[in-house]
């Protein structure tokens, strides 16, 4: 097969992650030729899409298990994404204004919880202290019943939820606004990358080939087994953990309320979303537990699950370090019996109290269609269990593994990319630009 057209850029796979990339590219670089291949139809039909995630901005206000340090890198990253809402998307349809919280549950909690406010205060200068008169005021739902003391971190007037399959469309509608040459290639499925002697990169698809000079994978699970079939992350293996959710039979809360964490299971404690997708009807969730898939909804090759998995006496070491933990072991085998049909709710609305505590199993569904594949990544050389995202960078060629909080962080990760690869190709970034319009917090 002749090939003429040789593309400065090819990006594989059409998430959030990956459409942050394109724009990053088209917007702020004078590279001119780019191709995005993404196997389903439209751009963030996974993990990006609504009903996969929680729709959370993760900015690292209400998320107990960032420390300081970690939620001043979250901020940054997540306020690129207000930041291009606010100037690009449109509040009300990609992003929302709501008011949030976390909320601490009895004095060990509270005592936590204030000792977090005096420190975090200084970087979220809009959090306010809760206590009970308040939240009674605004959230009632959260008192009716309780035993315990309660007191939360709040804030108004951010944004705070995101529509990420609509900020990615944003992102590829204002990509296709430069004057850029870029190819959309939809329901089209990247099966092999390899090098060529030229140093450019063969890109073979379920119908065609194309070539590229260099490639950035978002490809979600499959990114790691794009990189160790090119021999590449051979340290790496994937823990895909799936997460499901439950709906409020009718809508009980307006704020999002999220509670603090148990540090062993960062990302485990279990939050109320109002869904944008479901007229703000509260979203209870996500569970987390082991699953034989990369993609939640869709079959897949046992070849690539068993290759995600990547299992030695190091990954072996990891799982069993997981199990010895009494408090890691009893939330796994919760979270089992969580998605167990007709009994589950009655598992999971004993973690859901703690946010209503006059909640019963009978007020809430199983949200059907609803939930997400976070491929959590296992260092084999460290034995141990990364918790946020993780990258392979090779000459001309990018692996983004993209677990929670991937999506907040998509800006972020796709500036460092788009940098990366002007490096490689002698192209230029124009960081001026990109400072004012996306990176300038306009807190
Ligand atoms: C339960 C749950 C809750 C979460 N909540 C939040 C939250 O509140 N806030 C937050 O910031 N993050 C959250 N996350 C994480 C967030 O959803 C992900 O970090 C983010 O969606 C990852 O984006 P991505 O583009 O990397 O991956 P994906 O959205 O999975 O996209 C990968 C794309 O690659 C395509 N693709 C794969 N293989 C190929 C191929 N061979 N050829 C062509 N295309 C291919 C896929 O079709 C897909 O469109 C949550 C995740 C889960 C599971």
């Amino acid at each position: 097969m002749v090939i003429n057209k040789i593309f400065d850029v090819a990006v594989i796979g059409g998430g959030v992650a990956g459409a942050a990339f394109l724009f990053t590219l088209a917007r702020y670089t004078d590279i001119k030729d780019i191709i995005l291949f993404e196997k389903y139809e439209e751009v963030s039909l996974l993990n990006s899409n609504p009903k996969a995630n929680s729709q959370t901005l993760h900015v690292g206000d209400i998320e107990t298990n960032y420390t300081f340090e970690k939620a001043q890198k979250v901020k940054k990253a997540s306020f690129m994404v207000s930041n291009y809402i606010k100037k690009f998307g449109k509040i009300g349809e990609v992003g929302f204004v709501r008011d949030k919280m976390i909320l601490a549950v009895g004095e060990e909690e509270i005592v936590k919880l204030k000792e977090r406010y005096e420190q975090f205060k200084e970087l979220y200068p809009y959090i306010e202290l809760w206590d009970e008169t308040k939240l009674a005021q605004i959230e009632p739902k959260l008192l009716e019943e309780r035993q315990e003391l309660i007191m939360a971190i709040g804030a108004t007037g951010q944004i705070t939820t995101v529509d990420f399959k609509k900020l990615s469309e944003s992102f590829v509608q204002h990509a296709l606004d430069t004057d850029k040459n870029i190819q959309m290639r939809y329901n089209e499925e990247v099966t092999k990358i390899e090098r060529n002697e030229e140093g450019n990169y063969h890109i073979v698809t379920d119908t065609t080939q194309f070539v590229a000079k260099s490639v950035v994978v978002n490809a979600g699970s499959y990114s790691l087994l794009f990189a160790q079939a090119m021999g590449y992350g051979l340290n790496y293996a994937t823990l895909p953990i799936g997460g499901s959710f439950f709906f409020a039979k009718e809508k009980l809360l307006n704020t999002k309320v999220y509670t603090m964490q148990n540090p062993k299971l960062p990302f485990a404690a279990v939050h109320a979303d109002p869904d944008c997708t479901q007229e703000w009807n509260t979203r209870f969730g996500p569970t987390a537990f082991a699953l034989p898939r990369l993609e939640r909804y869709h079959s897949l090759h046992l070849k690539d699950f068993f290759n995600a998995l990547n299992i030695d006496k190091d990954v072996m070491h990891v799982y069993l370090d997981l199990f010895a933990d009494k408090t890691i072991r009893s939330y796994i085998f919760r979270n089992v019996l969580e998605e167990l049909p007709t009994f589950g709710k009655d598992v999971f609305v004993k973690d859901a109290q703690k946010i209503i505590p006059s909640l019963k199993a009978s007020d809430i569904e199983f949200a059907d269609g609803y939930g997400g594949m976070r491929p959590q990544i296992i260092d084999k050389s460290k034995r141990e269990l990364l918790l946020g995202e993780a990258k392979i960078n090779e000459s001309g060629i990018i692996f983004n593994m993209t677990p929670s909080p991937g999506a907040s962080s998509s800006l972020s990760i796709a500036m460092q990319d788009a940098q990366a690869i002007c490096d490689y190709l002698g192209a230029t970034f124009d960081t001026q630009k990109h400072q004012s319009e996306i990176v300038e917090s306009s807190l």
